[in-house]
C-alpha cells in the first residue's frame, strides 16, 4: 500500500469533496430534465401567448402559500406587470422575461418552473434552495408586444434600448424593481434567430448565453466573474442533451441596454437566448431546455457550487454565427440566357402572423452562390440536377376548394406548381394545398434571386423527381402532402 502523503491530505479531501458535490447535482439536474413532464404548464402550447392566457395561472398562485405576487406596473396599454416572489433567504434573484413581445420561450419556462416549486417532488431540495434564496419573477414584461406578437412595445419602441433614457412605464418598472431588490443575481430572458449557429459548425444555436460587457473595455469583475460561473454550469448541462448547440451572444457594451447596465448596477446578469432546434417551431423542446438550465443555475447558487467552477470555460464556449439556412441545397445547375450555372440556394421559411395565434410561411430565397460555409436545418446535396421553373396548371378552376380534387401528386410531376384559380378569397395568403394558387394576372418570376419566392422544380436526365413549393421541398417518389403551405399570388 502506498504511504499517504499528509501534506497533501487537506488538498485531496477538498478535491474530493468537491467532485462529489458536482456529481450529486449533476445528477440532481439530470433528474429535473427527466421529470420535466410533469410540471410541464399544460395550458401553454405555443409561442404566440398573450396577457390573458397568463392571468388565470398568476390569480391561482396569489392563492398558493409561498407565492407572493404583486402587481408592480401597468404597460401602455395598461396590462399589468406581475412580480411573483418565492422564498426567504437573503440573496435576491430576479428572472424577467419577454421584454420583447415575441420572445416567449422563456415565459413559458417560468411557468413550469412554478409548477416545480408548487409541486410536493424534490421537497428537501427546494427547502435548502428558499431557506438560501428569494426568486423573483417577472414574467412578460412586454404584454403589449405580445398581444400582436411583436418585439416592440405599443410606444413603438425596443424596451431593452430604454435602459437610460426610460421612457416605457416596462422599462421603469424593470429598473425600479431591479433597485428595490438590490438583487444579487439577474437572469434576462430572450429568443434569439434560429438561423443562428454555434461558430464553425452546423450546430443550430439552440440557447446562446451571455455575461453582459459593463464597460466598453469589457472588464470582468466579480459581479460579471460571477454570471460567467454560473454560464459555464449551466452549459455544462447543457452539453449533455443538446451537445454543440450552446453558443456565446455577441459581448460588445450596449450602453441603452438593461442588461449591460444591469450588470454594470451591480447585479450578476445573465443573458439566455432561446434559438432554434430542428422540428421544434413552437419552442416546446427549448422551453424544457430554459427549465432545466434556469433551475440548475438557481440550485448552483444556492448551493455556491458555481465558485468552484473554471471562468476560463466561460470563453471556450463558440461564439454565435449566422450561417443557417432553413433548407440548404447544393449543385444545382441553373440555366441564365441559355448557359449553365452551379447555384447552391439557401431558403429560410419566414413566418407572417396572420391573425391572433396563427401564422403561416412566406419563404424567401436568403442567399445564392458558393454557399459552402453555410448550414442547413435540412441541408441536400443536387449535383447533377438542373432547376426547370414551374408553370401553371393547364386547367383554369373556379374556386380554391375545387383544388380538393387534385391529384397533387401527378399534378406536381407534371411540372405544375401553380394552379389558376378564378374567385380568389379576398383576404387570404395563404393555401393548405402543396401549390401556389395564383389569379389571372400572376407572372412567373423570370428567373432566381434573393428575396424572391422559391417554388421550382428539380430533373435530372429529363425527369422531374423533386419539388420546391414556397420553399418547402418534396420528393415526387413519395409527395408528403402534409405539407401544406402553398400561398395565395395576385
Ligand atoms: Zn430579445
Amino acid at each position: 500500500m502506498k504511504k499517504v502523503n499528509f501534506k497533501y491530505f487537506p488538498f485531496i479531501m477538498i478535491a474530493l469533496l468537491t467532485s462529489s458535490a458536482v456529481a450529486q447535482s449533476d445528477e440532481f439536474v439530470q433528474q429535473l430534465w427527466k421529470t420535466y413532464p410533469q410540471f410541464k404548464e399544460e395550458s401553454l402550447t405555443q409561442r404566440r401567448i398573450q396577457h390573458q392566457d397568463l392571468q388565470p395561472l398568476i390569480e391561482k398562485y396569489k392563492q398558493q402559500p409561498g407565492f407572493n405576487v404583486h402587481q408592480v406596473g401597468t404597460s401602455i396599454e395598461g396590462r399589468s406587470l406581475n412580480l411573483i416572489s418565492i422564498g426567504t433567504g437573503k440573496t435576491n434573484v430576479f428572472l424577467w422575461s419577454q421584454m420583447h413581445g415575441d420572445e416567449s420561450t422563456a415565459t413559458m419556462a417560468i411557468f413550469d418552473i412554478f409548477n416545480f416549486i408548487s409541486s410536493d417532488k424534490f421537497k428537501v431540495e427546494k427547502a435548502a434552495l428558499f431557506k438560501n434564496v428569494t426568486l423573483h419573477f417577472l414574467p412578460m414584461l412586454n404584454p403589449d408586444g405580445a398581444e400582436v406578437f411583436q418585439r416592440r412595445n405599443a410606444l413603438g419602441i425596443d424596451v431593452n434600448r430604454d435602459a437610460l433614457r426610460l421612457q416605457s412605464p416596462e422599462g421603469k418598472t424593470l429598473k425600479r424593481i431591479r433597485d428595490s431588490l438590490a438583487a444579487d443575481f439577474g437572469f434576462n430572458l430572450h429568443d434569439q434567430s434560429k438561423y443562428y449557429n454555434a461558430e464553425a459548425s452546423a450546430n443550430p444555436a439552440t440557447i446562446s448565453f451571455l455575461a453582459p460587457a459593463y464597460n466598453y473595455e469589457k472588464d470582468v469583475n466579480d459581479v460579471r466573474g460571477n454570471a460567467m460561473k454560473l454560464i459555464v454550469g449551466m452549459n455544462r448541462e447543457l452539453q449533455k442533451i443538446i451537445p454543440g448547440q450552446v453558443a456565446k451572444y455577441n459581448d460588445d457594451f450596449e450602453p441603452r441596454a438593461f442588461g449591460d447596465n444591469i450588470q454594470k448596477w451591480g447585479t450578476s446578469t445573465i443573458l439566455i437566448e432561446s434559438g432554434g432546434f430542428l422540428n421544434d417551431p413552437e419552442k416546446q423542446e427549448i422551453r424544457k431546455l430554459n427549465f432545466m438550465a434556469i433551475l440548475s443555475a438557481l440550485f448552483s447558487i444556492s448551493n455556491q457550487d458555481y465558485k468552484t467552477l473554471d471562468i476560463n470555460d466561460y470563453e471556450k464556449i463558440p461564439e454565435n454565427d449566422s450561417k443557417l439556412f432553413d433548407l440548404k441545397l447544393t449543385g444545382l445547375q441553373y440555366e441564365l440566357l441559355g448557359k449553365t450555372y452551379i447555384l447552391d440556394l439557401g431558403i429560410n421559411n419566414l413566418e407572417i402572423s396572420n391573425g391572433k395565434n396563427e401564422y403561416y410561411y412566406r419563404s424567401q430565397i436568403a442567399d445564392q452562390g458558393d454557399l459552402s460555409t453555410n448550414h442547413g436545418y435540412k441541408a441536400m446535396d443536387f449535383a447533377g440536377y438542373k432547376i426547370k421553373p414551374g408553370v401553371i396548371y393547364p386547367e383554369i378552376l373556379e374556386n380554391s376548394k375545387d383544388l380538393e380534387k387534385l391529384d397533387f401528386s401527378s399534378v406536381l410531376s407534371g411540372g405544375y406548381s401553380y394552379v389558376q384559380v378564378k374567385n380568389i378569397p379576398k383576404d387570404e395568403n395563404h393555401t393548405n394545398y402543396p401549390v401556389q394558387i395564383v389569379s389571372a394576372d400572376f407572372k412567373i418570376p423570370a428567373q432566381l434571386s434573393v428575396g424572391s419566392n422559391p417554388t421550382f422544380f428539380l430533373e435530372k436526365d429529363g425527369k422531374v423527381e423533386f419539388a420546391v413549393v414556397n420553399g418547402f421541398l418534396m420528393d415526387l417518389k413519395d409527395i408528403d402532402i402534409s405539407i401544406k403551405n402553398g400561398l395565395i399570388l395576385r
